[in-house]
């Protein structure tokens, strides 16, 4: 990807949940290269797509807010899509916000340009680390690039966490454990399970089969045990 004017699909003026004990704006990044079946931003998806939302209005927006607010999230789509993200984030790094990252870990390679402007980051973790259960949800080969951008993660010593959409149509509780065990062993300290909402495609998903994907005593002790923050988000 060539791009050199951050492309903006969405702005949330004010969160608490996005990037944990600050409160944030959230700029959604246009573009992602994925295609989740649980994705809830589908509409910004498709790479570079042109829409009303402006970069400098968002800036614009912060100056106003210097004060008032102590980070921005750089959220998605996939922020690691846009190359010129890293000038982005000084921008608004000058107006004295810290920078919270949301990622899948598509582009190793860029995120570790980025990672010194970053003060937190969040790591989405898809599935097992196992190429075909990776694919299924993403629906590309990417694996690797997501196991070098947590090795990044690791190496990098600042704070990130973890996290897993826990979709019944794609994981098992069995699933979970593997994750779990494969984080516990690579050092990551906090890792979250999400439960899924299900999209309006999804007509087969109950609430119940959500529920119970989070809910499994046997797992969230071992979760609870081993990492220094873990809860499931509903
Ligand atoms: S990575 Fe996020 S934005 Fe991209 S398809 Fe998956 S859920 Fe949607």
């Amino acid at each position: 990807m060539n791009n050199s004017k951050i492309v903006v699909g969405g702005v949330e003026k004010f969160s608490a949940v996005d990037f944990p004990g600050v409160l944030s704006a959230v700029v959604f990044m246009q573009g992602c290269p994925w295609k989740c079946p649980y994705c809830h931003n589908a509409s910004i998806r498709e790479i570079l797509k042109e829409n009303s939302f402006s970069w400098e209005k968002f800036v614009d927006f912060l100056r106003k807010r210097v004060g008032r607010l102590d980070a921005v999230t750089f959220s998605g789509g996939e922020p690691l899509v846009q190359d010129c993200l890293g000038d982005a984030i000084k921008e608004v790094k000058e107006l004295g916000f810290k920078i919270g990252l949301h990622t899948g870990g598509y582009r190793p390679e860029h995120l570790a340009k980025i990672l010194p402007l970053v003060d937190w980051v969040g790591l989405d973790i898809k599935a097992p680390f196992d190429e075909a259960k990776y694919q299924a949800i993403i629906r590309v080969n990417h694996l690797k690039k997501v196991e070098d951008s947590l090795d990044l993660l690791l190496q990098w010593g600042g704070d990130f966490e973890c996290r897993t959409t826990c979709d019944p149509r794609f994981l098992s509780i069995e699933d979970l454990w593997v994750i779990a065990k494969t984080l516990k062993e690579k050092g990551v300290k906090k890792y979250f399970l999400q439960k899924y909402r299900p999209v309006e495609s999804d007509k087969t998903s109950t609430d119940d089969m959500c529920e119970r994907l989070v809910s499994d005593s046997g797992l969230l002790k071992y979760l609870q045990e081993n990492f220094e923050n873990f809860e499931v988000r509903k």
